[in-house]
């Protein structure tokens, strides 16, 4: 198997592998029960919030654990909504049209129930954000601007420190879905980085397990708990999920480790850009959605104009090449992804495009080999499409 689709998911490293396993034969105990061993479970969840911490560069105390990225962001906005008396109309809430599903889902959901109105921001050909349009919605007074820092689907980093200090400067709480970018560029909160006061992470897009997200909370947001309850200092109920978070903990170490030299991520760049050239040198019309704005080093988005993407991932996989169409819950769906769309891609090529996301365990081996499926089977799929359409030819 030649595994690309690694903003789907990744494979869970070592550290986190053996820190899951230790969590369930040794760090079993409730952490709340105050006897010996719960309090020993607690203290490594702890340790595993201050690498999380680290990662990021904030305090240990401002990092909260959710069940995943998504109830991340769900806490994020509903909470900031929640802390502010009711009004009518209903507060604004800002947004941009590639966002993940999980904000873009929720947007009309909470207008539905009007809790808010929602309002979308221009984004150009690569799914940029217009800061223009952002300073006009922020004249508006939202209640909070959500945007992600770097696209799921094409990769492309959006201009979220010119973002967070347009709201920062306007006294408006911005919500930054780090979800793709963190564990794979450097994020250092305290320092240089966005002055967002909330930012989403799911540490199972960078070697952690599913089921576990975070939501980093900086001083002076003020959140109501969608869970009451006494875990999470009052702001998330529910038992923690121990192997999880414990496992969240060890892939932030390895994923620092591995950010701390900035030449392995050179390297997997360069992998990326060789497997992405040579698609387009050798499947004639291939488009790279996204091309020429800035992107993560590890996502490559395909358009092969006039096929259909699930065939073509149909065929990769029947070779062992996993890819994905557009973000991975919009997989076995036929409609053209949202995020294209609103790039205002061409619907011919918007439906056979194919994201392929590296991971920094990819090697050039597989990406050789990818490259080489792949040509064979976009190839042979057009010659086929022809064929059926010109079936003289
Ligand atoms: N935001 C972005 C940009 C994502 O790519 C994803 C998942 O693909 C999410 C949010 C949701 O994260 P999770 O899978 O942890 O719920």
């Amino acid at each position: 198997m030649i595994y690309l689709d690694n903003n789907a998911t990744t494979r869970p490293c070592p550290g986190a592998i053996a820190a899951a396993h230790f969590a369930m034969e040794e760090a079993w105990q409730n952490p709340s029960s105050t006897h010996r061993p719960g309090q020993q479970t607690r203290a490594k969840i702890e340790m595993a919030r201050r690498s999380i911490a680290e990662l990021v560069g904030c305090l240990p105390r401002e990092v909260l654990f959710t069940s995943s990225g998504t109830e991340a962001i769900h806490l994020a906005i509903r909470g900031v909504l929640g802390a502010r008396p009711r009004t009518d109309p209903p507060p604004l809430v800002v947004s941009s049209p590639v966002e993940h599903s999980a904000v873009r889902e929720l947007l009309p959901e909470l207008e539905a129930r009007g809790e808010a109105r929602a309002r979308w921001l221009k984004v150009d050909g690569a799914g940029r954000l217009s800061l223009d349009s952002l300073a006009e919605a922020i004249a508006e007074k939202p209640a909070i601007v959500s945007l992600q820092w770097a696209n799921n689907e094409t990769g492309v980093i959006q201009p979220i420190h010119e973002a967070a200090r347009l709201c920062a400067a306007a006294g408006v709480v911005l919500h930054c879905d780090g979800v793709q970018w963190v564990g794979k560029e450097e994020t250092r909160l305290s320092a240089d980085g966005p002055a967002a006061p909330l930012l989403t992470l799911s540490p199972h897009k960078f070697h952690g397990l599913k089921g576990v997200g975070c939501l980093v909370i900086r001083p002076g947001v003020r959140l109501r708990p969608q869970m009451p309850g006494h875990q999470e200092l009052g702001r998330r109920a529910g038992t923690e999920n121990v192997p999880g978070i414990l496992a969240a903990g060890a892939a932030a170490d390895e994923a620092r480790t591995w950010l701390s030299d900035p030449s392995f991520r050179a390297q997997q760049g360069v992998l990326r850009d060789r497997f992405e050239n040579a698609i387009v040198a050798g499947c004639p019309g291939a488009v790279v959605n996204g091309a020429g704005a800035p992107r993560l080093w590890n996502t490559s988005n395909i358009g092969f104009p006039r096929l259909e993407a699930e065939a073509i991932l149909l065929a990769l996989s029947e070779r062992g090449v996993c890819a994905s169409a557009g973000a991975a819950c919009a997989s076995g769906s036929l409609d053209p992804s949202p995020v294209l769309r609103a790039m205002g891609i061409a619907p011919e090529v918007a439906h056979g495009s194919v994201r392929f996301s590296l991971s920094r365990q990819t090697t050039r081996e597989e990406i050789d080999r990818a490259v080489e499926i792949a040509i064979r089977c976009v190839n042979s799929l057009r010659a086929s499409t022809s064929a059926a359409i010109d079936p003289g030819s």
